[in-house]
């Protein structure tokens, strides 16, 4: 009797172990990923069903894929603005903010960082016309585009005497600026790049003399080192299989036609 019941708490024990292990491994452990998606080539929405994950394209949602099928998670995309995503990673209302965003030492007062994924610089868009803004300090005096809360916003708002308008979207301050509004738009490079390529008559400006190059990265909760091993190693074999350049080459083609 005595037998049976150590045999049978040893059952117990086997099938509360292979359970929990279940749970941990299985295909339904959920990802929240904070994101906003007005950040061409790396996050933007598409056509319903034609992104990577639902309506969502872009490199930022390939590396995301990447990290799901790697560690067995089920991705929810949470489209928020850009300035609420630290703050939902903090609060744990999502589990992971990857939005082109740039890794700072302000940002890593609330979050932490994976291992940088891409490089960018601030690009000043003008009018191809334009023969007066050469640099970042011929924008003094002048009406600026930036989005709320973005790198270049606190870069400008850092240089002062500049008549800033901030928007909530990039292709917004675009927009105005085309329509004569403005007299510039500042934007990380590869977003630039996108709209130079998407409207007429707009050229890139650059300086680097005052803007430095920044590195995106991925944000997780502070202090959780255990998600944040399993991106860094999904990113890690990315990058070594230069597949983050693959993707921005999917991502352009697909983004232009
Ligand atoms: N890299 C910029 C930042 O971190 C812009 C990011 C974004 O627009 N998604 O502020």
């Amino acid at each position: 009797m005595k037998r049976f019941k150590a045999l049978s708490l040893l059952l117990a024990v086997v099938l509360i172990l292979s359970v929990s292990a279940c749970t941990l491994k299985g295909p339904d452990k959920k990802l929240v990923v904070a994101t906003n998606a007005q950040f061409p080539p790396f996050e933007y929405v598409t056509e319903a069903g034609q992104g990577v994950i639902d309506k969502y394209d872009g490199i930022d949602i390939l590396i995301v894929q990447e990290i799901a099928k790697d560690h067995g998670f089920k991705i929810e995309i949470a489209d928020m603005e850009f300035n609420s995503i630290i703050a939902s990673v903090t609060t744990g209302k999502a589990d992971i903010g990857v939005a082109g965003m740039t890794d700072t030492a302000d940002r890593r007062e609330n979050v932490d960082f994976s291992i940088p994924y891409w490089v960018a610089v601030q690009t000043i868009i003008v009018p191809e016309t334009n023969t007066d803004i050469t640099s970042a300090e011929s924008l003094k005096g002048k009406k600026v585009g930036v989005v709320t809360g973005y790198t270049g916003d606190s870069a400008l708002s850092d240089m002062g005497d500049i008549n800033l308008l901030r928007f909530n979207k990039g292709i917004d301050a675009v927009m105005e600026l085309t329509n004569g509004k403005l007299d510039a738009v500042v934007i990380d490079s590869p977003t630039a790049n996108r709209f130079i390529e998407k409207f007429d008559g707009l050229k890139a400006v650059y300086d680097d003399t005052v803007f430095e190059t920044e590195q995106y990265a991925i944000a997780v909760q502070k202090g959780n080192q255990e998600l944040l091993d399993k991106i860094n190693s999904t990113i890690e074999r990315l990058i070594a299989n230069k597949d983050i350049e693959r993707f921005a080459e999917e991502i352009d083609a697909r983004f232009q036609s």
